[in-house]
């Protein structure tokens, strides 16, 4: 059942359910099952719309595994570490990560609509590191300072929690620089506020000289509702490109048939995927890894599904490379 929601998307992020027992009230979830364990830096958020696409009564719910604190995550595993991409060191202004040559990271805001539990950012120390407007003068100054960069990543958090005058205003003030070719946007709003897609934020995109690429986030088939198709035709239909990309989940989306179907529905929706990620090992996230045996194992049954632009490139974080690294698969 959908519900529909007459409130604006500010009101719908403000009412984002925090409480896990209130949660598994309205999954009508025996609420003992709870873990006990809480983790006060990173707790539970998640937009009532969200919680509409899960199954009730289904412990093992894909949405819910993804935003559902365990105490699985209280578990210190070696091998997985707070800034397991060492993104500090490219982090060259307050807001502005500057790690592959031609393209930077802009993070706008350190806050999310929904805290999905295998984030790498779930640690990243976001305090006093957005690219708040007052640095927009040394952000704009050293990237006019580096002609080598082509492309500007708004990331975050998510960097539509941001209001239109923000994202206005930067987009004004990027494409100035005569050097800069596109602005790309990492969000996971179509899908979990899709609300946040208002015409008002349409014409933001299209009033630039700028190509707009948008990168959504969606794992599984069950994220996409009508309300989220309906956001991601109208983008598509406003001439914006949209791209999906996926991380690869434990108890998630590690099924071949689950990648497919997912591929197939975003695919409706003219929405083509970009990549699927190995986890980043990140503390916290170990009991989502998927080995990389595995993953090759469900690409090469991607690869025989699906026609070869429906299938993600199958790619890892490694933390001093250029780019991100692919998994040709070789099994
Ligand atoms: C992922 C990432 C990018 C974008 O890389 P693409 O392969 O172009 O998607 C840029 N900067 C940083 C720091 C990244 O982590
Ligand atoms: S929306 Fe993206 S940045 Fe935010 S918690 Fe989820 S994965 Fe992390």
């Amino acid at each position: 059942m959908s519900l529909s929601y007459p409130c604006s998307w500010q009101k719908q992020l403000a009412g984002c359910i925090k409480d896990p027992f209130e949660l598994f009230k309205l999954l009508e979830i025996d609420p003992n099952s709870l873990s006990q364990k809480s983790m006060p830096s990173f707790p539970l958020r998640v937009p009532m719309g969200f919680v509409n696409r899960m199954k009730k009564g289904d412990r093992q719910d894909p949405l819910l595994r993804q935003v559902l604190p365990l105490d699985d995550e209280c578990v210190s595993i070696p091998g997985f570490s707070q800034d397991p991409l060492q993104e500090k060191k490219f982090n060259v202004l307050p807001g502005l990560i500057h790690k592959y040559k031609n393209r930077i990271l802009l993070t706008l805001t350190g806050a999310c609509a929904v805290h999905c539990r295998y984030c790498f950012r779930r640690h990243f120390p976001y305090e006093g590191n957005n690219a708040h407007q007052h640095f927009q003068t040394e952000i704009i100054a050293y990237l006019n300072q580096h002609p080598e960069i082509h492309e500007i990543i708004f990331s975050g958090g998510d960097p539509l929690i941001a209001p239109d005058k923000v994202l206005s205003s930067w987009i004004f003030e990027l494409e100035k620089i005569p050097h800069i070719e596109n602005i790309r946007i990492h969000s996971r709003l179509p899908i979990v506020l899709p609300d946040r897609i208002t015409d008002a934020l349409i014409d933001v995109f299209l009033c630039s000289r700028l190509p707009i690429v948008l990168v959504i986030h969606c794992n599984h088939p069950q994220e996409i509702d009508e309300t989220v198709g309906n956001v991601l035709l109208k983008l598509r239909r406003a001439g914006i490109l949209v791209l999906n990309q996926a991380v690869l989940l434990k108890k998630v989306n590690d099924k071949v048939e689950t990648l497919v179907e997912l591929n197939k529905k975003l695919f409706q929706f003219h929405v083509l995927p970009y990549y699927l990620h190995l986890l980043d090992k990140v503390q916290g996230a170990h009991h989502f890894e998927v080995s990389e045996i595995q993953a090759k194992w469900l690409w090469q049954g991607l690869l025989a599904a699906l026609p070869g632009y429906l299938v993600p490139r199958l790619i890892r974080e490694e933390p001093g490379a250029q780019s991100k690294t692919w998994l040709i698969s070789d099994v």
